[in-house]
């Protein structure tokens, strides 16, 4: 199954066969976008057009396979930014006309959690920190446990999902209703002078501060927002992180007023914190309550070291076993998508033709199109 991957910065191209990882290779346009602090979506569908020929040519060398030999392609068609998007939709297609092989349109974020599924560690798969939470032993078998639990935390996307087959029933148990963690971790990094992208700036930085120094809210946790699923508004397990990125702001506003030092690392790990603790508080309270012993950490933010820490201190103590693919497998990448399209066709699902087109705002409940 070769797997390809265009719905943000990155162009991925990733080959499995079954669940065993071939070849995972990925070029990111990320560089282009520094300069402006962020992803430019035009830049980005640019990038994918110049990527993608030479990162299918690597992906094939790789696994040591020829087109000839590959038996299906699958391609994210959603959710992502739109022109990224029809970047890889287009190319998808026209190899499946080109090779006549069958074509799966599937749902990104279902593929970060597909990815769990691939077994063992592939070579140039484990990114540091990730051995002492790697033995998650999920790929074993192909099977994921009955009722699973997966925490999404990237740039564009702040999730708790419960799958309970991958296939077929993914639902979403709660969500960020503003910024997603990793765009906060961003924006905050903006703020403190730290460059893009931000998460990786802030979490060596933050072990330099105090994080008692200052305490920054929690949003979402007090008890009116804590109701049912069933009603309008911020559900039990939804985050909210645009109120933290202001009071940062207004932390730092307070400094220069005073004419003080802006004390950037204790801001940086009073602020980490925040985001950690809301995060992982949501995630470990939505398995408990629905009976969930099984959790999935994957996105790009999966790289923090604190929420690293911190949810496997908190899943250990309510008795959740804690499952974070190698950093490579955890942020957008194209061997997510072959594994997810390797499922699908192993469950016997039916491709979806060459007629679908993206869908930027693809719910998750929608596994393959
Ligand atoms: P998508 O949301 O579609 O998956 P994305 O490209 O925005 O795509 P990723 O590539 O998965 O997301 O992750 C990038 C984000 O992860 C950035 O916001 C970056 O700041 C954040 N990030 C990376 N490393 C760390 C870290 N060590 N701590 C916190 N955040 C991090
Ligand atoms: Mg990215
Ligand atoms: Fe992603």
């Amino acid at each position: 199954m070769l797997g390809i991957e265009s719905s943000c910065d990155e162009t991925g191209v990733g080959i499995v066969r079954g669940t065993t990882l071939l070849s995972n290779t990925v070029s990111s346009s990320m560089d282009e976008h520094v300069r402006f602090g962020g992803v430019i979506p035009e830049i980005a569908s640019r990038a994918h057009l110049d990527a993608f020929v030479p990162t299918l040519q690597q992906a094939l060398h790789e696994a040591r396979v020829t087109l000839e030999d590959i038996d299906a392609i699958a391609v994210t068609s959603g959710p992502g930014l739109a022109g990224a998007l029809m970047v890889g939709v287009c190319a998808a297609k026209a190899l499946s006309v080109a090779t006549d092989k069958p074509l799966y349109a599937i749902n990104h974020l279902v593929a970060h959690v597909g990815v769990g599924l691939l077994d063992g560690r592939a070579e140039g798969t484990s990114g540091p920190g990730t051995a002492d939470l790697n033995a998650s032993g999920l790929g074993a078998g192909g099977r994921l446990p009955e009722d699973l639990g997966a925490l999404l935390v990237s740039g564009g996307h702040t999730e708790i999902l419960r799958i309970r087959s991958i296939t077929d029933d993914v639902e979403m148990l709660g969500s960020t209703i503003d910024d997603a963690a990793g765009e906060a971790y961003d924006k905050v990094a903006r703020l403190l002078g730290l460059g893009y992208p931000g998460g990786p700036a802030i979490d060596k930085l933050a072990k330099q501060g105090n994080v008692k120094a200052i305490r920054f809210p929690r949003g979402l946790t007090q008890p009116k927002y804590m109701g049912s699923v069933e009603q309008p508004g911020p559900h039990r397990y939804d985050w909210s992180f645009s109120g933290l990125k202001t009071a940062v702001a207004r932390c730092v506003e307070q400094f220069e007023a005073r004419g003080e030092d802006v004390p950037v690392a204790d801001i940086a790990a009073a602020f980490q914190e925040a985001v950690v603790d809301v995060i992982t508080s949501k995630a470990v309270l939505a398995c408990k309550e629905n009976g969930i012993t099984d959790l999935l950490l994957g996105g790009g933010v999966a790289a923090n070291s604190r929420l690293r820490e911190l949810t496997g201190q908190r899943c250990s103590s309510a008795g959740i076993t804690l499952h974070v693919p190698p950093l490579a497998l955890c942020t957008d990448n194209g061997a997510m998508v072959a594994a997810l399209g390797s499922q699908l066709i192993m469950a016997g699902v039916e491709p979806s033709g060459i007629s679908f087109a993206p869908d930027s705002s693809l719910p998750v409940t929608t596994v393959s199109v």
